[in-house]
């Protein structure tokens, strides 16, 4: 479903991702765990082109978002493309990014009405059969203000949800919560990693990493160190910098 190879990203001189290769399969959840400015948001905005790449090759579903050649240029098809295979992945963000200026409901149906033209009704049905899956019927009217942290995170995740994407990124989703609102968010994560959706998730939640992902990748200086089954990654980290990352972790 992903395909990364080799990605790499400067901003002015510094490299943030040195040449990152990670692939996510059908209904795979991959954890990607690491200390803070390690390049995870970066690789992730890459995958959903919120940022540009400087090297390397993305391919989403069998379709190549990026790639480069041998002068080393990187080259991105036709705008309408680009936009058609981003579609097939939804983003949930540390800060929730809501409108802040719509209800919970108008949260949801404004990009299947602005960018999929779907009809008003049919995404209004689609909008209340997601909140109603992550438990948020009755704030179906209210505006995020009114919210807690973890209601606008499933907010957020049920927006993301509404666009049908594929696959699902996450980025940090529970890291602005307060510890007793991490919880009904991983809930959320955690069904819908039972139901088979493809999830890439960088997280600071080990317990989830362990028990929810079917792999983890440790990133550290804008390098993917290791990547193992979750459980092997645990119980063996085969990397120094890995070890050290989860012995700071406990
Ligand atoms: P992480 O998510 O692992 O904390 P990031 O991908 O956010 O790491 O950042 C990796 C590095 O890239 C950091 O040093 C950060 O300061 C830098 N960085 C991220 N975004 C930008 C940007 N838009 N401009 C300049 N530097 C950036
Ligand atoms: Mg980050």
């Amino acid at each position: 479903m992903i395909d990364a190879r080799d990605l790499r990203k400067r901003f002015g001189h510094h490299e943030v991702l040195r040449g990152v290769s990670l692939s996510v399969a059908r209904g795979e959840v991959v954890a990607v765990i690491g200390p803070s400015g390690s390049g995870k948001s970066t690789f992730l905005r890459c995958l959903n082109h919120l940022e540009t790449i400087d090297g390397g090759q993305i391919t989403i579903e069998g379709e190549v978002l990026a790639s480069t050649d041998a002068q080393g240029h990187c080259r991105y098809p036709a705008e309408a493309q680009v936009r058609r295979i981003c579609a097939k992945t939804g983003m949930v963000f540390q800060h929730f990014n809501l409108f802040p200026h719509l209800t919970v409901l108008e949260n949801l149906i404004e990009a299947p009405l602005v960018v999929q033209g779907v009809a008003r009704d049919v995404a209004v049905a689609r909008a209340e059969k997601l909140l109603d899956k992550v438990g948020l019927s009755a704030k179906r009217d209210n505006y995020p203000a009114r919210l807690s942290g973890g209601q606008k995170q499933r907010v957020a995740i049920a927006r993301a949800l509404c666009m049908e994407p594929d696959i699902m990124l996450f980025d940090e989703p529970t890291s602005a919560l307060d510890p007793e609102l991490t919880g009904e968010v991983l809930r959320t994560m955690r069904e819908l990693a039972q139901e088979h959706m493809t999830m890439l998730v960088v997280t600071h939640e080990m317990g989830f990493a362990r028990e929810v992902a079917h792999r983890v990748a440790f990133m550290d200086g804008g390098e993917l160190i290791e990547q193992a089954p979750a459980a092997e990654f645990f119980a063996q980290p085969r990397h120094a910098r890995t070890r050290a990352f989860l012995q700071s972790m406990l």
